[in-house]
């Protein structure tokens, strides 16, 4: 890929990495290495569900390993056609709970906000594999109108989570109108945005759009690191850069057959996140939409894990591992059992 050795000046440029993404077979044909089995698959599975890579992504990844976390969350894979007709798009229900359009409630006192169906790099987990096929798609304002006017009319609500797709490749100033219209209701304390774009195109994030976010303090980001590998110095500016201008970042890893399931893999993320003063918040149990059904893993191992973690790992590396169940349901925590006898507490 001679994209890779592009000039710094372009690399650092988000437009760039947005622009030349890899979205073709033919853009990896060297990572199949002269297999034209291999551009068949990938050719075969864009069709039902799309790829886009940035280059910066791209860059992350060992082009020689096919069993690379970095490749496993981002070049399609013929797995994801194994349950065409039998998955399910939706299993959380979302578009059943959405009083109007854009919008999900599950919860009484936060909603969540679809502000876009585009991303900078479509993650072969993701569990709104449901939206790529609408396109690219661009929403109108009287959509995000509808979305304002309806959490104004509902005063338990006190949060908003505007997410997507990724919400921050919005154009600034629909972002910008958007968290200003939901700012200005007085009922909502706090806002929070949901992105991938620190581990996916960290270079995204730059002082003209952290100054729009700023303005609507308090206000959370939480991203989405999986593996250790993903965080980069790149990765690292862009949320020193948020987190200067005290926007706190959290982090929803999902947890990944092949990418992260070893409890050292775990940690060192963990570990590696912390460093950057990124709080572990959730580790999600990979949800069982279509498409991904390859990346399960067993939810007993999962906990086992957690386990093996929760005495040797500080408390503040520690994220709450979570299955999300359908409707208001909602997440449910997979605590782990203590093998530990219970300390003897009798009554005096
Ligand atoms: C996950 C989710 C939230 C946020 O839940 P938290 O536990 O506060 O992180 C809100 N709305 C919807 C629809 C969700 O799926
Ligand atoms: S960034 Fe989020 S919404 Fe977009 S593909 Fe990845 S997981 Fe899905």
């Amino acid at each position: 890929m001679n994209l890779l050795n592009s000039s710094s000046a372009e690399w650092g440029d988000w437009r760039w990495q947005y622009g030349n993404r890899l979205r073709r077979p033919e853009d990896l044909a060297e990572l199949g290495g002269g297999n034209d089995n291999l551009l068949e698959e990938w050719d075969r599975v864009s069709q039902v569900y799309p790829f886009a890579i940035t280059p910066y992504y791209a860059s992350l990844m060992d082009p020689t390993d096919r069993s690379d976390p970095i490749r496993r969350q981002c070049l399609p894979d013929i797995r994801e056609l194994a349950d065409i007709h039998t998955g399910q798009d939706d299993p959380l229900e979302e578009d059943r709970h959405m009083p109007v359009p854009g919008l999900i409630r599950r919860y009484p006192d936060r909603c969540l906000a679809l502000a876009t169906n585009r991303c900078a790099v479509y993650c072969r987990h993701c569990n709104r594999k449901r939206f790529w096929k609408q396109g690219n798609r661009r929403f109108s304002r009287s959509y995000f109108q509808g979305m304002s006017d309806w959490v104004a009319q509902n005063p338990s609500l006190r949060e908003v989570i505007v997410s997507g797709g990724d919400p921050l490749l919005l154009p600034e100033a629909a972002l910008d109108r958007f968290l200003g219209s939901l700012k200005a209701i007085p009922h909502l304390e706090v806002l929070r945005i949901g992105s991938r774009i620190p581990a996916v195109m960290p270079m995204r994030i730059d002082k003209q759009l952290v100054g729009i976010m700023k303005k609507y303090r308090p206000l959370w980001f939480n991203t989405q690191f999986n593996h250790p590998r993903e965080i980069t110095p790149e990765a690292a500016r862009a949320c020193d850069l948020l987190l200067t201008a005290g926007i706190p970042v959290s982090n929803q890893a999902v947890l990944l057959k092949g990418v992260n399931d070893e409890p050292e893999t775990l940690r060192e993320l963990f570990y590696g996140l912390q460093r950057l003063s990124i709080r572990p918040y959730y580790l999600f149990s990979c949800d069982r939409v279509k498409g991904v059904d390859h990346f399960q893993v067993a939810i007993p191992k999962g906990m086992e894990m957690m386990e093996q973690l929760w005495q040797r790992t500080s408390g503040l590396c520690l994220p709450r591992f979570v299955l999300d169940a359908p409707g208001e349901r909602g997440k449910i925590p997979l605590q782990p059992l203590s093998r530990q006898d219970w300390p003897d507490m009798k009554r005096r």
